[in-house]
């Protein structure tokens, strides 16, 4: 960020603010917009527009419109629509939107659609046409390509030869166009700029081509469609959007941009572009288009899974170890950890890869102050308290260190303690290496959280050598406090007799570290990593039985958990995701 703490994009509002506003006319001083294309779901890259469009429209006072550039008719589907929807309000809830408190939704008034205003955009290529500024293009997809010139040797562009028809012939050929009677490919409506324009976007870019294709909302009524340079700027105009913002990539088209906009005479208003640098994550695939490969892709209503998810590596687009929306949701993190995020890597005008390491720690920091401490054994080992006949309750456990159970007895709870308990497995070593200070040697000793100092008597082996049992005894004095002479590490367990069994997933990266660039003839499928989740028959405390979707946990010593939606659906399996481990240095 800005050393005043202001990013650029917000000094850029304030500027115009301070003048009064973008226009008059405008009703909105602050007018952005998030424009997705209905093409895919949207993914941890996309959070971040979300908070940066979102969160300065409701900074100063203004709104955000969800658009649908539904501009293409070949990829778009109805169904992206509606998860779209639910995934931008999630997102939205870590903004505190007063609207959204009274049960509203994040965008202004109602969703739109870029295709609702092929009427408009059609009329404003009509109007470019009509003042010599657009003409419509005979030449082979070839001739074109090869004529706009650039590649390696930076030629210079050719002019079409159809570049100087008359308006009433562009006139004529553009109604054909549309009226269905040429092929797709065969004509092009071009602005007519500059074909020896050092921006290659600036060499008569194309405006309008033909596709037959049916759109998911107009049907068969169009048989011409715009490109996204010329329809970006026009949807803006048309909404009275104050503030484009997009990605970097689109720098080198904002000249375009501002083309159409000051050459077109019926545009109804002047939005402005800016760029910012997208969220690029370590190790992280968003693009849809790889995201397809290894998703369930549903396309119209047939369920066709594409070749690698036929291999099992996900499960469908809110598979946990997915950085979409949903996946991400599915996991446990919350919104609020998407805007720490987002927050932390900031608005910058350079690209750059944020490291994985920076993601979990925003998660685990919205996650550490709110999460319920909770015993869970994810590697169950057996221990035996051989001097212990009894069964007792240990009450008053508040959920969060900080609380206290005698002034408030809703955040506390009670453990019980029998003489058979589980521990993880890693908290005994046969032979344990020199600072280890667990269960090892007979006559070790720990102390189980809110409970008993135990000592090693004796390790049970099954015929294998496997270890079976610990059989220990306890030192009745030590349930409420450490003893005075010695410091045993605390270690977490489950009382065997009342404990539940749950399958705790770790989800780890989904792809190993991917060497750049790739090697020839490999791609991101060969770097799956095969751990991404890892399903452990855990033992946990009887408190974890009965989760609510937004519940969110530590297990002490463990990590971050979440209850997963495996919980909540028939047949219901009690399941928690790992939303992140534990701090690297945290006590192990
Ligand atoms: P992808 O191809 O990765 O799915 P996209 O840019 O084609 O992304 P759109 O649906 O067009 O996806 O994106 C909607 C908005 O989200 C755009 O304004 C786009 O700039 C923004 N966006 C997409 N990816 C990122 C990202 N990684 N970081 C920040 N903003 C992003
Ligand atoms: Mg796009
Ligand atoms: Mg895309």
């Amino acid at each position: 960020g800005a050393p005043d703490g202001r990013s650029f994009l917000e000094k850029w509002i304030e500027a115009d603010l301070a003048k009064g506003g973008r226009c008059e006319k405008l009703k909105e001083k602050v007018l952005t917009r998030f424009p997705p294309e209905p093409n895919g779901y949207l993914h941890i890259g996309h959070a971040k527009s979300i908070m940066i469009n979102f969160g300065l429209a409701y900074k100063y006072g203004g709104q955000c419109n969800l658009r649908f550039d539904d501009t293409n008719p070949d990829t778009e589907e109805t169904e992206y629509v509606e998860a779209i929807q639910e995934d931008v309000a999630w997102v939205c809830q870590a903004l505190n939107m007063e609207k959204m408190k009274k049960g509203g939704k994040p965008w202004k008034d109602e969703v739109l659609y870029a295709s609702d205003y092929f009427q408009q955009m059609y009329d404003f290529a009509i109007d470019l046409i009509k003042h010599g500024k657009a003409y419509v293009d005979s030449q082979t997809p070839e001739e074109v390509q090869k004529n706009r010139g650039g590649g390696p040797n930076n030629l210079p562009g050719v002019d079409s030869k159809f570049r100087n028809r008359s308006v009433e012939e562009n006139l004529k050929l553009f109604q054909e166009m549309q009226d269905g009677k040429h092929a797709e490919g065969s004509q092009l409506l071009r602005a007519k700029i500059d074909m020896q324009h050092p921006n290659m976007n600036m060499r008569d870019p194309p405006m309008y081509r033909i596709r037959f294709s049916s759109h998911h909302r107009s049907g068969d009524k169009w048989k011409v469609y715009p490109m996204y340079d010329f329809a970006h700027g026009n949807e803006d105009a048309i909404e009275g959007v104050t503030h484009s913002i997009c990605t970097l990539e689109f720098e080198n088209h904002r000249a375009l941009y501002d083309w159409f906009l000051d050459n077109c005479s019926i545009i109804p208003s002047r939005p402005y572009q800016k760029e910012f640098a997208r969220l690029e994550v370590q190790g992280a695939v968003t693009s849809k288009r790889k995201l397809l490969r290894y998703s369930i892709r549903s396309h119209k209503d047939q369920i066709v899974q594409s070749l690698v998810e036929q291999e099992g590596h996900v499960s469908g687009w809110d598979d946990s170890r997915l950085l979409t929306i949903r996946g991400i949701r599915r996991r446990g993190v919350r919104p609020q950890g998407l805007k720490c995020m987002a927050d932390g890597v900031g608005v910058s005008d350079r690209n750059s890869t944020t490291p994985w390491d920076f993601v979990e720690e925003c998660w685990r920091e919205d996650l550490e102050p709110i999460s319920k401490r909770r015993l869970a054994v994810l590697d169950p080992l057996e221990v035996e308290i051989v001097d212990y006949n009894k069964e007792e309750l240990i009450e008053g456990i508040t959920d969060l260190p900080e609380q206290s159970a005698s002034s408030d007895p809703s955040c506390a709870r009670t453990l019980s303690f029998s003489k058979s308990l589980f521990i993880d497995r890693s908290d005994y070593q046969e032979n344990p290496p020199e600072g280890y200070f667990r269960l090892g040697a007979i006559g070790s000793e720990v102390k189980l959280r809110h409970s008993y100092v135990i000592k090693l008597k004796e390790v049970i082996k099954d015929k294998s050598g496997t270890v079976t049992k610990l059989k220990c005894s306890h030192d009745p004095a030590t349930r409420d406090t450490m003893p005075a002479d010695r410091k045993p590490k605390v270690i977490h367990w489950v009382n065997a007799k009342d404990c539940l069994d749950a399958e705790v997933r770790l989800i780890n990266p989904l792809f190993l570290a991917m060497p750049d660039p790739m090697p020839e003839g490999k791609d991101f499928l060969d770097y799956i990593n095969p751990e991404a989740m890892v399903r452990c028959a855990a033992k946990v405390e009887k408190a974890l039985g009965k989760p609510v979707l937004e519940d969110r946990y530590q297990f002490e010593r463990v990590g971050y958990f979440a209850p997963d939606y495996d919980c909540f659906s028939e047949p219901k399996k009690l399941s928690f995701n790992r939303v992140v481990p534990l701090k690297e240095s945290a006590d192990k």
